[in-house]
């Protein structure tokens, strides 16, 4: 059996990832009193999307106060919607914190898992031809971290420069330059504005517009901070007061998408305020209900969008030259450089090949209809297999932090019960994962995101496999403990007992 070089016997756990899933997990890990895991990460720094995301003007689009650990609440954010390199020095923070740098290995781009049903271990290959064996395997991997490219005629014969927005280069000069930007999703929509000032032109290729509504946004100031500082009770509250705003959107997301029509309302005055060219109004506007694609905010973008340097460019993509681009009119449109707004291939967020269970199954193989786990979390055949931010854990209305800090707290519960139990190994059960996932998705029928519109939320086989269909606290009830008899649970083999 191969084990990790540089330890004797199994871990308990290897947790791959540095985001908010891997470093969580990694901290409840350390709290229930268990230092025998390490945490693989194939990039050279913690911080998973907070890490890769640096475009100018990346920002989340939840408050602050929420999109953050529960148990590791910072006074000190400058906004409500912090940037990027304040939600990135926080993840590092904690990751010091917590004493979690000894166990992350950089640079381990994990390529394959496979269940040793013999010792009910996981043996994990990185690309470097490292070997890590543990009991449990958790993956932070996350469902935006690989990002998506859209299959453009003739882009192999472009001369300029080409970036994704996940993977921006800062060392290229924007300035004077004609710039293509493809896709107009929650990433383009903050990184539009911030360069249009400096471009000499840019088009912007869209193929859906979003709906996007104001971005209630300010400045934190040093007086609030202070007493966020003193009254970390005041701080609890003001989050508790964001959690139930955020979670009052799933009456108009789920139980009645008519609501979402005083939503639409909304977005529509924001247009007719920001923009008043008929033609711009009309091409940024969306045809399908709010909410059936994630609903955006911004206060900048539309603005953008107005000046006279800026073409938002409707007809699809014909052909890409070496230096420009031809859209189906017949307009050839002239350009140094392609900034890929294009999002993340989540559907593929464990690809083929990567994960085997029992008998050699390729997980991939297993989800025949897309992803689904049990609970975002676990799938017969994968014994000891636990994904944080798996299937249908996505959320269009409020911190995803919560979702993950939940399975978290599942997955600890299930350590706790192994352990009390003796088992070695626990598989659930495939009349348990059955019928969760047929009840996911009779109840994803009747909401908004079924309602007719074409997004990344649902697979080619119309399946929503992303998103969780309700309120947030009825995840938490339903991962508070882990429940035995939704499991199968192994002795451990003789082997591993001598
Ligand atoms: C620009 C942007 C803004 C967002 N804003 C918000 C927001 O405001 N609110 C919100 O709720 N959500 C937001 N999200 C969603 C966000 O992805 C989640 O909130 C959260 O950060 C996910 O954390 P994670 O740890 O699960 O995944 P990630 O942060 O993606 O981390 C995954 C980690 O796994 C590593 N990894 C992946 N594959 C491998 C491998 N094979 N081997 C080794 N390591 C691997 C990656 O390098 C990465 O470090 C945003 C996403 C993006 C892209």
């Amino acid at each position: 059996m191969a084990f990790d070089v540089e330890s004797s016997k199994p871990l308990t756990a290897i947790v791959i990832g540095t985001g908010f899933s891997g470093l969580g997990m990694a901290v409840g890990l350390k709290k229930a009193g268990i230092d025998s895991f390490v945490i693989l990460e194939r990039a050279a720094a913690v911080g998973g999307t907070w890490r890769d995301n640096h475009y100018p003007g990346c920002a989340c689009d939840v408050q602050s106060h929420l999109y953050s650990f529960s148990f590791e609440p910072n006074p000190e954010w400058t906004r409500r919607y912090a940037r990027q390199p304040e939600i990135e020095a926080y993840l590092q923070k904690a990751a010091n914190k917590y004493a979690l740098m000894q166990h992350v290995r950089f640079g381990a781009n994990v390529v394959e898992a496979r269940f040793d049903e013999g010792a009910a271990l996981w043996q994990v290959k990185t690309a470097d031809g490292r070997v890590f064996s543990a009991q449990m395997l958790i993956s932070g991997m996350g469902g935006l971290s690989n990002p998506a490219y859209p299959k453009l005629p003739g882009i192999e014969h472009f001369r300029g420069k080409a970036f994704h927005s996940a993977a921006w280069d800062h060392s290229y000069d924007l300035a004077g330059k004609r710039v293509a930007v493809i896709g107009t999703g929650a990433s383009a929509i903050q990184f539009v504005p911030q360069i249009v000032g400096q471009v000499a032109q840019l088009d912007l290729y869209q193929r859906t517009p979003p709906w996007i509504v104001p971005k209630p946004d300010r400045p934190i100031s040093e007086t609030e901070r202070h007493w966020f500082k003193r009254l970390p009770l005041l701080q609890r509250f003001f989050r508790l007061g964001i959690y139930c705003a955020m979670e009052t959107r799933v009456l108009g997301f789920v139980l009645n998408p008519k609501l979402m029509l005083l939503v639409q309302k909304l977005a529509l005055s924001h247009i007719a305020r920001q923009i008043k060219a008929p033609e711009l109004r009309k091409k940024v506007t969306p045809d399908y209900t709010i909410g059936c694609k994630r609903v955006l905010i911004s206060n900048d973008y539309y603005p953008a969008l107005t000046r006279a340097n800026v073409d938002v460019v409707t007809d699809a993509i014909r052909e890409v030259r070496e230096h420009s681009i031809i859209t189906n009119d017949g307009i050839e449109r002239p350009i140094d450089a392609i900034i890929y707004g294009t999002g993340f291939s989540i559907q593929t967020m464990i690809p083929r090949g990567m994960m085997f269970g029992r008998k050699g199954v390729d997980l991939v193989d297993v989800w025949t209809q897309g992803p689904q786990a049990y609970l975002g979390a676990a799938v017969p055949g994968f014994p000891n297999l636990f994904m944080l931010m798996g299937p249908n854990t996505g959320l269009g209305h409020t911190s995803q932090v919560y979702m993950i800090e939940s399975q978290i707290h599942y997955v600890l519960d299930c350590l706790r019960t192994m352990r009390r139990q003796g088992a070695a190994a626990v598989e659930v059960r495939p009349e348990v994962y059955q019928r969760f996932n047929e009840g996911l998705q009779k109840q994803l029928v009747n909401t908004i995101w079924a309602s007719g519109c074409k997004s990344w939320y649902v697979n080619d086989n119309g399946r929503n496999t992303t998103l969780w269909p309700g309120f947030t606290f009825r995840f938490r009830s339903k991962t508070r403990r882990f429940k035995a008899s939704d499991y199968v649970l192994e002795k451990a083999p003789a082997s591993v007992i001598a």
